[in-house]
Protein backbone atom coordinates (compact mmCIF):
# COMPACT_ATOMS: atom_id res chain seq x y z
CA UNK A 1 0.00 0.00 0.00
CA UNK A 2 1.29 3.57 -0.78
CA UNK A 3 1.12 5.92 1.94
CA UNK A 4 1.73 9.37 2.24
CA UNK A 5 4.96 8.35 3.78
CA UNK A 6 5.85 5.53 2.18
CA UNK A 7 9.11 5.66 0.57
CA UNK A 8 7.54 5.43 -3.54
CA UNK A 9 4.97 8.38 -2.71
CA UNK A 10 8.11 10.18 -0.73
CA UNK A 11 10.41 9.67 -4.12
CA UNK A 12 7.57 10.73 -6.36
CA UNK A 13 6.95 13.89 -4.49
CA UNK A 14 10.31 14.97 -5.19
CA UNK A 15 9.58 14.80 -8.98
CA UNK A 16 7.00 17.80 -8.38
CA UNK A 17 8.31 21.24 -9.13
CA UNK A 18 10.54 23.32 -6.16
CA UNK A 19 9.67 27.27 -6.41
CA UNK A 20 12.56 29.05 -5.29
CA UNK A 21 11.47 32.22 -2.81
CA UNK A 22 14.47 33.29 -1.39
CA UNK A 23 16.27 36.61 -2.15
CA UNK A 24 19.64 35.46 0.20
CA UNK A 25 21.58 32.76 -0.20
CA UNK A 26 22.04 30.05 1.43
CA UNK A 27 18.44 30.21 1.16
CA UNK A 28 16.59 29.95 4.29
CA UNK A 29 14.38 26.13 4.39
CA UNK A 30 11.38 28.37 4.34
CA UNK A 31 12.21 29.25 1.26
CA UNK A 32 12.10 26.05 -0.71
CA UNK A 33 8.56 25.00 -0.80
CA UNK A 34 7.67 21.88 -2.27
CA UNK A 35 4.94 23.28 -5.01
CA UNK A 36 2.35 20.66 -5.69
CA UNK A 37 0.60 21.62 -8.82
CA UNK A 38 -1.79 18.63 -8.74
CA UNK A 39 -1.96 15.02 -7.61
CA UNK A 40 1.64 13.01 -7.45
CA UNK A 41 1.40 9.82 -9.18
CA UNK A 42 4.37 7.91 -7.74
CA UNK A 43 6.33 5.17 -9.42
CA UNK A 44 6.37 1.80 -8.56
CA UNK A 45 10.07 1.12 -6.73
CA UNK A 46 12.42 -1.89 -7.42
CA UNK A 47 15.94 -2.23 -6.45
CA UNK A 48 17.64 -0.64 -9.10
CA UNK A 49 15.13 2.52 -8.99
CA UNK A 50 17.88 5.05 -9.63
CA UNK A 51 18.54 7.73 -6.28
CA UNK A 52 17.38 11.39 -6.80
CA UNK A 53 21.02 12.55 -5.40
CA UNK A 54 24.10 9.88 -4.23
CA UNK A 55 26.48 11.97 -2.23
CA UNK A 56 30.10 10.81 -2.28
CA UNK A 57 31.28 10.73 1.31
CA UNK A 58 29.77 11.14 4.55
CA UNK A 59 32.06 14.04 6.13
CA UNK A 60 30.29 17.13 7.36
CA UNK A 61 29.13 18.17 4.01
CA UNK A 62 27.81 15.16 2.38
CA UNK A 63 25.52 14.79 5.90
CA UNK A 64 24.10 17.88 5.87
CA UNK A 65 23.88 17.39 2.06
CA UNK A 66 21.91 14.49 2.74
CA UNK A 67 19.58 15.83 5.47
CA UNK A 68 18.63 18.96 3.28
CA UNK A 69 17.35 16.26 0.52
CA UNK A 70 16.03 14.84 2.59
CA UNK A 71 13.93 17.07 4.39
CA UNK A 72 12.40 17.57 1.19
CA UNK A 73 12.01 13.70 0.71
CA UNK A 74 14.21 12.88 -2.26
CA UNK A 75 15.45 9.34 -2.36
CA UNK A 76 19.00 10.27 -1.20
CA UNK A 77 22.42 7.63 -0.55
CA UNK A 78 25.39 8.84 1.62
CA UNK A 79 28.10 6.66 0.07
CA UNK A 80 31.76 6.56 2.16
CA UNK A 81 34.22 4.23 2.04
CA UNK A 82 35.61 4.03 5.60
CA UNK A 83 33.83 2.44 8.15
CA UNK A 84 33.26 5.56 10.70
CA UNK A 85 31.24 8.77 9.41
CA UNK A 86 32.97 12.52 9.95
CA UNK A 87 35.68 12.28 7.29
CA UNK A 88 38.44 14.75 8.50
CA UNK A 89 36.62 15.47 11.58
CA UNK A 90 36.06 11.85 13.18
CA UNK A 91 37.30 10.35 16.47
CA UNK A 92 38.30 6.93 17.44
CA UNK A 93 39.20 4.55 20.66
CA UNK A 94 42.36 3.14 21.24
CA UNK A 95 43.04 1.34 24.65
CA UNK A 96 39.86 2.62 25.76
CA UNK A 97 40.95 6.89 25.59
CA UNK A 98 39.05 8.17 23.05
CA UNK A 99 40.78 10.24 20.65
CA UNK A 100 39.41 13.49 18.29
CA UNK A 101 40.49 13.62 14.76
CA UNK A 102 39.82 16.95 13.67
CA UNK A 103 38.22 19.34 16.32
CA UNK A 104 40.37 22.10 17.92
CA UNK A 105 37.68 24.65 17.39
CA UNK A 106 34.20 25.12 16.35
CA UNK A 107 34.56 28.00 14.53
CA UNK A 108 31.92 30.85 13.66
CA UNK A 109 30.87 30.80 17.77
CA UNK A 110 27.86 32.87 18.39
CA UNK A 111 25.13 32.94 21.19
CA UNK A 112 21.92 31.00 20.91
CA UNK A 113 18.93 33.11 19.06
CA UNK A 114 21.80 35.42 16.76
CA UNK A 115 20.33 35.91 13.66
CA UNK A 116 21.51 35.80 10.02
CA UNK A 117 25.20 34.13 11.17
CA UNK A 118 26.56 30.75 9.75
CA UNK A 119 26.31 28.40 12.74
CA UNK A 120 22.92 29.55 13.83
CA UNK A 121 21.83 29.09 9.79
CA UNK A 122 23.11 25.98 9.59
CA UNK A 123 21.63 24.57 12.41
CA UNK A 124 18.23 25.90 12.27
CA UNK A 125 18.71 24.53 8.38
CA UNK A 126 19.21 20.93 9.76
CA UNK A 127 16.76 21.30 12.12
CA UNK A 128 19.61 20.66 15.17
CA UNK A 129 19.07 22.29 18.23
CA UNK A 130 21.37 25.09 19.13
CA UNK A 131 21.21 23.65 23.39
CA UNK A 132 22.04 20.18 21.95
CA UNK A 133 25.39 20.84 21.48
CA UNK A 134 26.10 22.09 24.88
CA UNK A 135 28.44 24.71 23.19
CA UNK A 136 31.44 25.94 25.58
CA UNK A 137 32.93 29.18 24.37
CA UNK A 138 36.93 29.43 24.81
CA UNK A 139 38.95 30.72 27.63
CA UNK A 140 40.93 33.01 24.96
CA UNK A 141 43.67 31.64 22.17
CA UNK A 142 46.84 34.11 21.48
CA UNK A 143 48.78 34.45 18.00
CA UNK A 144 52.20 34.36 18.60
CA UNK A 145 55.02 35.64 16.40
CA UNK A 146 58.64 35.65 17.72
CA UNK A 147 58.64 37.62 20.82
CA UNK A 148 54.94 39.17 20.50
CA UNK A 149 51.46 38.12 21.43
CA UNK A 150 48.53 38.99 20.42
CA UNK A 151 45.93 37.43 22.16
CA UNK A 152 42.36 37.45 21.28
CA UNK A 153 38.87 35.74 22.27
CA UNK A 154 35.05 35.53 21.05
CA UNK A 155 34.82 39.57 22.22
CA UNK A 156 36.20 41.36 19.36
CA UNK A 157 37.14 44.06 21.54
CA UNK A 158 40.12 41.72 23.42
CA UNK A 159 41.75 41.84 20.14
CA UNK A 160 41.05 45.66 19.31
CA UNK A 161 42.65 46.24 23.17
CA UNK A 162 45.70 44.25 22.07
CA UNK A 163 46.75 45.56 18.97
CA UNK A 164 45.93 49.39 20.50
CA UNK A 165 48.40 48.47 23.45
CA UNK A 166 51.13 46.83 21.49
CA UNK A 167 50.92 48.42 18.05
CA UNK A 168 49.36 52.17 19.16
CA UNK A 169 50.81 53.96 15.85
CA UNK A 170 48.09 51.49 13.72
CA UNK A 171 45.34 51.52 15.93
CA UNK A 172 43.08 53.90 14.04
CA UNK A 173 43.89 52.14 11.13
CA UNK A 174 42.93 48.89 12.47
CA UNK A 175 39.88 49.93 13.25
CA UNK A 176 39.22 51.17 10.25
CA UNK A 177 39.89 48.08 8.46
CA UNK A 178 37.76 45.60 10.91
CA UNK A 179 34.65 48.10 10.46
CA UNK A 180 34.99 47.46 6.68
CA UNK A 181 35.33 43.66 7.14
CA UNK A 182 32.62 43.85 9.47
CA UNK A 183 30.45 45.16 6.61
CA UNK A 184 31.34 42.78 4.21
CA UNK A 185 29.34 39.93 3.40
CA UNK A 186 30.58 36.12 4.24
CA UNK A 187 30.57 35.88 0.28
CA UNK A 188 32.54 38.71 -1.24
CA UNK A 189 33.39 38.08 -4.89
CA UNK A 190 36.97 37.21 -5.92
CA UNK A 191 39.11 40.05 -6.23
CA UNK A 192 43.18 40.74 -7.15
CA UNK A 193 44.25 40.92 -3.95
CA UNK A 194 45.12 38.67 -1.40
CA UNK A 195 45.13 38.84 2.27
CA UNK A 196 48.46 39.54 3.00
CA UNK A 197 48.24 42.65 0.67
CA UNK A 198 44.60 43.31 2.03
CA UNK A 199 46.54 44.06 5.64
CA UNK A 200 49.69 45.25 4.67
CA UNK A 201 47.88 47.98 2.56
CA UNK A 202 45.78 48.91 5.71
CA UNK A 203 47.93 48.02 8.48
CA UNK A 204 51.61 48.49 7.24
CA UNK A 205 53.44 46.89 9.98
CA UNK A 206 54.22 43.61 9.37
CA UNK A 207 54.74 42.06 12.53
CA UNK A 208 50.80 42.94 13.07
CA UNK A 209 49.85 41.37 9.70
CA UNK A 210 52.10 37.89 10.47
CA UNK A 211 49.89 38.17 13.82
CA UNK A 212 46.81 38.15 12.10
CA UNK A 213 47.51 36.26 9.53
CA UNK A 214 48.74 33.17 11.50
CA UNK A 215 45.48 31.66 12.65
CA UNK A 216 44.03 32.58 9.32
CA UNK A 217 46.98 30.53 7.47
CA UNK A 218 46.33 27.59 9.52
CA UNK A 219 42.71 27.31 10.16
CA UNK A 220 42.19 27.71 6.44
CA UNK A 221 44.33 28.40 3.69
CA UNK A 222 45.37 25.91 0.76
CA UNK A 223 48.13 27.90 -0.26
CA UNK A 224 51.58 29.01 1.69
CA UNK A 225 51.97 32.27 3.52
CA UNK A 226 48.94 34.21 2.33
CA UNK A 227 45.12 33.39 1.31
CA UNK A 228 42.59 34.81 -1.33
CA UNK A 229 40.74 37.20 -0.14
CA UNK A 230 36.68 35.36 0.11
CA UNK A 231 38.67 32.83 2.12
CA UNK A 232 40.23 35.97 3.97
CA UNK A 233 37.03 37.62 4.51
CA UNK A 234 34.96 33.94 6.00
CA UNK A 235 38.13 33.71 8.06
CA UNK A 236 38.01 36.93 9.57
CA UNK A 237 34.70 36.38 10.36
CA UNK A 238 34.96 32.90 11.55
CA UNK A 239 37.90 33.27 13.72
CA UNK A 240 38.06 37.35 14.97
CA UNK A 241 34.46 38.88 14.88
CA UNK A 242 32.79 34.99 15.74
CA UNK A 243 34.71 32.87 17.66
CA UNK A 244 35.59 29.43 18.99
CA UNK A 245 33.57 26.97 20.67
CA UNK A 246 33.52 23.01 21.64
CA UNK A 247 30.30 21.10 22.02
CA UNK A 248 30.76 19.37 25.61
CA UNK A 249 31.98 15.39 24.57
CA UNK A 250 33.83 16.85 21.53
CA UNK A 251 32.77 16.02 18.00
CA UNK A 252 30.98 13.42 18.18
CA UNK A 253 27.38 14.68 19.82
CA UNK A 254 27.78 17.01 16.43
CA UNK A 255 28.24 13.92 14.46
CA UNK A 256 25.80 11.54 16.04
CA UNK A 257 23.09 14.42 15.83
CA UNK A 258 23.64 14.81 11.86
CA UNK A 259 23.85 11.13 11.12
CA UNK A 260 20.88 10.23 13.37
CA UNK A 261 19.00 13.29 11.69
CA UNK A 262 19.61 12.10 7.98
CA UNK A 263 18.62 8.76 9.01
CA UNK A 264 15.45 10.06 10.69
CA UNK A 265 14.74 11.62 7.42
CA UNK A 266 14.90 8.52 5.45
CA UNK A 267 17.74 8.98 4.33
CA UNK A 268 20.38 5.84 3.38
CA UNK A 269 23.92 5.63 4.30
CA UNK A 270 26.50 2.86 3.46
CA UNK A 271 29.58 3.27 5.07
CA UNK A 272 32.69 0.61 3.79
CA UNK A 273 31.22 1.45 0.10
CA UNK A 274 33.92 2.92 -1.75
CA UNK A 275 33.37 5.33 -4.91
CA UNK A 276 35.66 3.44 -7.46
CA UNK A 277 34.17 5.16 -10.45
CA UNK A 278 31.32 7.35 -11.45
CA UNK A 279 29.46 6.61 -14.52
CA UNK A 280 28.83 8.83 -17.57
CA UNK A 281 27.79 9.06 -20.69
CA UNK A 282 27.65 11.90 -23.32
CA UNK A 283 28.94 14.31 -20.29
CA UNK A 284 26.19 13.32 -18.34
CA UNK A 285 26.15 11.51 -14.71
CA UNK A 286 24.54 8.05 -14.56
CA UNK A 287 25.75 7.09 -11.41
CA UNK A 288 28.41 5.23 -9.43
CA UNK A 289 30.40 1.93 -9.80
CA UNK A 290 31.02 0.85 -6.08
CA UNK A 291 34.59 -0.80 -5.20
CA UNK A 292 32.62 -4.03 -5.24
CA UNK A 293 31.52 -4.12 -8.25
CA UNK A 294 27.82 -2.68 -7.68
CA UNK A 295 26.58 -0.37 -10.27
CA UNK A 296 24.20 2.47 -8.37
CA UNK A 297 22.21 4.92 -10.61
CA UNK A 298 21.30 8.58 -10.35
CA UNK A 299 21.49 11.37 -12.16
CA UNK A 300 23.06 13.73 -9.90
CA UNK A 301 25.98 13.01 -7.86
CA UNK A 302 27.23 15.38 -5.28
CA UNK A 303 30.81 14.65 -4.04
CA UNK A 304 32.56 15.97 -1.10
CA UNK A 305 35.75 13.58 -1.95
CA UNK A 306 37.68 16.95 -3.49
CA UNK A 307 37.47 18.33 -6.94
CA UNK A 308 40.84 15.92 -8.22
CA UNK A 309 39.68 13.26 -6.41
CA UNK A 310 36.32 13.29 -7.43
CA UNK A 311 37.45 14.15 -10.88
CA UNK A 312 39.89 11.08 -11.08
CA UNK A 313 37.22 8.88 -10.89
CA UNK A 314 35.97 9.78 -14.12
CA UNK A 315 36.75 8.60 -17.24
CA UNK A 316 40.60 10.03 -18.61
CA UNK A 317 39.03 12.99 -20.83
CA UNK A 318 37.36 14.57 -17.88
CA UNK A 319 39.94 13.21 -15.39
CA UNK A 320 42.56 15.18 -17.15
CA UNK A 321 40.46 18.79 -16.80
CA UNK A 322 41.97 18.42 -12.95
CA UNK A 323 44.71 16.61 -12.85
CA UNK A 324 46.89 15.64 -9.40
CA UNK A 325 49.00 18.35 -10.57
CA UNK A 326 46.19 20.40 -9.12
CA UNK A 327 45.63 18.86 -5.52
CA UNK A 328 46.55 20.93 -2.62
CA UNK A 329 50.28 20.14 -0.24
CA UNK A 330 48.92 22.17 2.67
CA UNK A 331 48.97 19.51 4.92
CA UNK A 332 50.03 18.37 8.65
CA UNK A 333 51.13 15.94 11.46
CA UNK A 334 49.09 16.31 14.42
CA UNK A 335 49.66 14.72 18.10
CA UNK A 336 47.16 14.19 20.38
CA UNK A 337 49.08 13.99 23.89
CA UNK A 338 46.56 12.47 27.28
CA UNK A 339 48.56 13.66 30.41
CA UNK A 340 48.12 11.98 33.94
CA UNK A 341 45.85 15.48 34.90
CA UNK A 342 43.95 18.02 33.85
CA UNK A 343 46.24 20.51 31.34
CA UNK A 344 45.06 24.08 33.38
CA UNK A 345 45.90 22.06 36.66
CA UNK A 346 49.65 21.94 34.94
CA UNK A 347 49.35 25.79 34.38
CA UNK A 348 47.89 25.46 30.36
CA UNK A 349 45.64 28.35 30.30
CA UNK A 350 45.67 29.44 26.66
CA UNK A 351 42.88 27.35 24.62
CA UNK A 352 44.82 27.74 21.25
CA UNK A 353 48.26 29.04 20.92
CA UNK A 354 48.82 29.43 17.24
CA UNK A 355 52.76 30.41 17.02
CA UNK A 356 55.86 30.81 14.68
CA UNK A 357 58.92 30.85 16.34
CA UNK A 358 60.80 33.13 13.95
CA UNK A 359 60.76 36.57 12.99
CA UNK A 360 57.86 36.02 10.65
CA UNK A 361 54.90 33.88 10.58
CA UNK A 362 55.88 30.92 8.47
CA UNK A 363 52.78 29.01 6.73
CA UNK A 364 54.46 26.57 4.19
CA UNK A 365 55.20 23.02 3.22
CA UNK A 366 58.61 22.62 4.86
CA UNK A 367 61.24 21.21 3.02
CA UNK A 368 61.71 17.96 5.55
CA UNK A 369 58.90 15.86 7.02
CA UNK A 370 58.02 17.76 9.49
CA UNK A 371 58.23 21.67 10.52
CA UNK A 372 58.67 22.48 14.20
CA UNK A 373 58.91 26.32 12.88
CA UNK A 374 55.32 27.27 13.06
CA UNK A 375 52.27 25.54 14.41
CA UNK A 376 49.44 25.30 16.55
CA UNK A 377 48.82 24.08 20.27
CA UNK A 378 44.77 23.62 21.05
CA UNK A 379 44.25 22.55 24.99
CA UNK A 380 40.48 21.56 24.79
CA UNK A 381 39.82 21.08 28.56
CA UNK A 382 40.22 25.53 28.25
CA UNK A 383 36.54 25.67 27.00
CA UNK A 384 33.42 26.77 29.42
CA UNK A 385 31.71 23.63 30.26
CA UNK A 386 33.68 20.63 29.62
CA UNK A 387 33.19 17.96 31.67
CA UNK A 388 35.72 16.91 34.74
CA UNK A 389 38.63 15.48 33.23
CA UNK A 390 40.38 13.16 34.96
CA UNK A 391 43.61 13.22 32.13
CA UNK A 392 44.39 15.88 30.28
CA UNK A 393 44.85 16.64 26.43
CA UNK A 394 47.41 18.65 24.12
CA UNK A 395 46.86 19.05 20.47
CA UNK A 396 49.61 19.97 18.73
CA UNK A 397 49.61 20.49 15.08
CA UNK A 398 52.89 21.20 12.74
CA UNK A 399 53.15 21.54 9.06
CA UNK A 400 54.48 18.67 7.36
CA UNK A 401 55.59 17.44 3.38
CA UNK A 402 53.21 14.62 2.52
CA UNK A 403 56.13 13.76 -0.14
CA UNK A 404 58.43 12.47 3.00
CA UNK A 405 55.42 10.68 4.49
CA UNK A 406 54.61 9.01 1.57
CA UNK A 407 57.81 7.60 0.57
CA UNK A 408 58.88 6.32 4.49
CA UNK A 409 59.22 2.56 4.78
CA UNK A 410 57.08 1.30 7.98
CA UNK A 411 60.36 1.45 10.09
CA UNK A 412 60.92 5.15 9.11
CA UNK A 413 57.36 6.43 9.30
CA UNK A 414 57.20 4.85 12.80
CA UNK A 415 60.24 6.46 14.15
CA UNK A 416 59.75 9.92 12.32
CA UNK A 417 56.11 10.17 13.90
CA UNK A 418 57.74 9.18 17.60
CA UNK A 419 60.28 12.36 16.70
CA UNK A 420 57.81 14.47 15.16
CA UNK A 421 55.72 14.18 18.78
CA UNK A 422 58.63 13.76 21.54
CA UNK A 423 60.22 17.63 19.71
CA UNK A 424 56.65 18.98 19.72
CA UNK A 425 56.25 18.30 23.08
CA UNK A 426 59.52 19.92 23.76
CA UNK A 427 58.72 22.89 21.19
CA UNK A 428 54.67 23.40 23.30
CA UNK A 429 57.17 23.98 26.26
CA UNK A 430 58.60 27.08 25.11
CA UNK A 431 54.55 28.12 24.81
CA UNK A 432 52.94 27.22 28.29
CA UNK A 433 54.41 24.46 31.08
CA UNK A 434 56.48 21.25 30.44
CA UNK A 435 54.34 18.07 30.46
CA UNK A 436 56.55 15.80 29.32
CA UNK A 437 56.45 13.96 32.27
CA UNK A 438 53.05 13.73 32.84
CA UNK A 439 51.91 11.91 29.15
CA UNK A 440 50.22 8.51 29.65
CA UNK A 441 48.98 8.14 25.94
CA UNK A 442 49.85 9.79 22.66
CA UNK A 443 48.54 9.20 19.20
CA UNK A 444 49.95 11.06 15.92
CA UNK A 445 48.31 11.68 12.69
CA UNK A 446 50.54 12.39 9.60
CA UNK A 447 49.75 13.13 5.60
CA UNK A 448 49.74 9.30 5.13
CA UNK A 449 46.63 8.43 7.64
CA UNK A 450 45.04 11.21 6.11
CA UNK A 451 45.00 10.24 2.70
CA UNK A 452 44.19 6.74 3.66
CA UNK A 453 41.50 7.62 5.37
CA UNK A 454 39.65 10.57 3.50
CA UNK A 455 41.18 9.87 0.46
CA UNK A 456 42.45 13.75 0.14
CA UNK A 457 45.50 13.62 -1.83
CA UNK A 458 49.17 14.46 -0.54
CA UNK A 459 46.65 14.45 3.47
CA UNK A 460 46.11 17.89 2.15
CA UNK A 461 43.04 18.91 4.82
CA UNK A 462 42.07 22.38 3.09
CA UNK A 463 42.21 20.69 -0.48
CA UNK A 464 43.18 22.19 -4.10
CA UNK A 465 43.81 25.87 -4.03
CA UNK A 466 41.42 26.87 -6.64
CA UNK A 467 38.26 27.07 -5.27
CA UNK A 468 34.98 27.55 -7.08
CA UNK A 469 32.27 28.32 -5.53
CA UNK A 470 29.64 27.21 -8.27
CA UNK A 471 30.28 23.59 -7.31
CA UNK A 472 30.22 22.21 -11.15
CA UNK A 473 32.04 20.12 -13.00
CA UNK A 474 33.13 19.55 -16.91
CA UNK A 475 30.08 17.04 -16.52
CA UNK A 476 26.42 17.64 -16.33
CA UNK A 477 25.05 16.18 -13.01
CA UNK A 478 28.20 16.13 -10.96
CA UNK A 479 28.67 19.17 -8.43
CA UNK A 480 31.37 19.19 -5.52
CA UNK A 481 30.84 20.14 -2.13
CA UNK A 482 33.17 20.86 1.29
CA UNK A 483 36.30 22.14 0.97
CA UNK A 484 37.11 22.24 -2.64
CA UNK A 485 33.83 24.16 -3.11
CA UNK A 486 35.31 27.03 -1.00
CA UNK A 487 33.47 26.67 2.50
CA UNK A 488 35.92 26.14 5.20
CA UNK A 489 35.80 24.06 8.48
CA UNK A 490 33.17 21.98 10.40
CA UNK A 491 30.47 25.07 10.01
CA UNK A 492 32.10 26.14 6.10
CA UNK A 493 31.42 22.00 5.48
CA UNK A 494 28.14 21.74 6.54
CA UNK A 495 27.14 24.84 5.15
CA UNK A 496 28.45 24.25 1.63
CA UNK A 497 26.30 20.59 1.66
CA UNK A 498 23.19 22.47 2.38
CA UNK A 499 24.05 25.16 -0.64
CA UNK A 500 24.97 22.91 -3.36
CA UNK A 501 21.69 20.99 -2.36
CA UNK A 502 19.87 23.75 -2.43
CA UNK A 503 21.50 25.20 -5.63
CA UNK A 504 21.55 21.62 -7.50
CA UNK A 505 19.36 19.57 -6.66
CA UNK A 506 16.10 21.71 -5.12
CA UNK A 507 15.86 24.34 -6.97
CA UNK A 508 14.74 24.69 -10.83
CA UNK A 509 17.04 24.07 -13.44
C1 LIG B 1 43.83 17.94 12.05
C2 LIG B 1 42.64 18.72 11.62
C3 LIG B 1 42.14 19.69 12.46
C4 LIG B 1 41.02 20.42 12.08
N1 LIG B 1 40.53 21.32 12.95
C5 LIG B 1 39.43 21.99 12.65
C6 LIG B 1 38.85 22.85 13.60
O1 LIG B 1 39.32 22.96 14.72
N2 LIG B 1 37.75 23.55 13.25
C7 LIG B 1 37.19 23.44 12.01
O2 LIG B 1 36.18 24.10 11.75
N3 LIG B 1 37.71 22.62 11.07
C8 LIG B 1 38.81 21.89 11.37
N4 LIG B 1 39.34 21.03 10.45
C9 LIG B 1 38.80 21.05 9.09
C10 LIG B 1 37.48 20.29 8.99
O3 LIG B 1 37.65 19.04 9.60
C11 LIG B 1 37.10 20.09 7.53
O4 LIG B 1 37.10 21.35 6.89
C12 LIG B 1 35.74 19.47 7.33
O5 LIG B 1 35.56 18.38 8.20
C13 LIG B 1 35.61 19.03 5.88
O6 LIG B 1 34.43 18.29 5.71
P1 LIG B 1 34.01 17.75 4.28
O7 LIG B 1 32.72 17.05 4.44
O8 LIG B 1 34.07 18.84 3.29
O9 LIG B 1 35.15 16.74 3.82
P2 LIG B 1 35.70 15.41 4.47
O10 LIG B 1 35.57 15.46 5.93
O11 LIG B 1 37.05 15.21 3.90
O12 LIG B 1 34.73 14.27 3.94
C14 LIG B 1 34.93 13.62 2.71
C15 LIG B 1 34.51 12.17 2.87
O13 LIG B 1 34.52 11.56 1.59
C16 LIG B 1 34.94 10.23 1.72
N5 LIG B 1 35.44 9.78 0.42
C17 LIG B 1 36.47 10.29 -0.28
N6 LIG B 1 36.61 9.62 -1.44
C18 LIG B 1 35.63 8.68 -1.47
C19 LIG B 1 35.25 7.68 -2.42
N7 LIG B 1 35.89 7.52 -3.58
N8 LIG B 1 34.20 6.88 -2.11
C20 LIG B 1 33.52 7.03 -0.95
N9 LIG B 1 33.85 7.96 -0.03
C21 LIG B 1 34.89 8.77 -0.29
C22 LIG B 1 36.01 10.29 2.80
O14 LIG B 1 36.18 9.02 3.41
C23 LIG B 1 35.44 11.34 3.74
O15 LIG B 1 34.70 10.74 4.78
C24 LIG B 1 40.42 20.23 10.81
C25 LIG B 1 40.92 19.24 9.97
C26 LIG B 1 41.99 18.47 10.38
C27 LIG B 1 42.47 17.36 9.49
Amino acid sequence: MTTRNSRPFRAARTTCRLTWQATSWPPAPEALRPHFPGPCHPPAMTASTPYDTILIGAGMSGLAAGIRLAQFDQRVLVLDRHYLWGGLNSYYKREGRRFDVGLHALTNFVPKGTRGRPLTRILRQLRIPYDSLRLGEQHGSRSVVGDTDLHFGNDFELLRGEVARQFPTRATAFDGMARELEALPFDVPEGQESARAYLTRHLGEARLVDLLLLPILFYGSPTPSDVDFPSFVVLWKSLYEEGFARPRGGIRPLLDALRSRYLELGGELRMKAGVAEILHEDGRVQGVRLDDGTELHSERVISSAGRVETLSLCEETVAATCGPEHAGRMTFVESTTLLDQPAPDLGWTDTIVFFSQGERAVYEEPAEAVSHASGVICCPENYAGQEPETEGVLRLTLMANAEHWMAMSDGEYLAAKEQAWSKGLETAALYGPDVRKQVVARDTFTPRTIERFTGHLNGAVYGCPHKDKSGTTPLEGLFLCGTDQGYLGIVGAMLSGVAMANRHALLPA
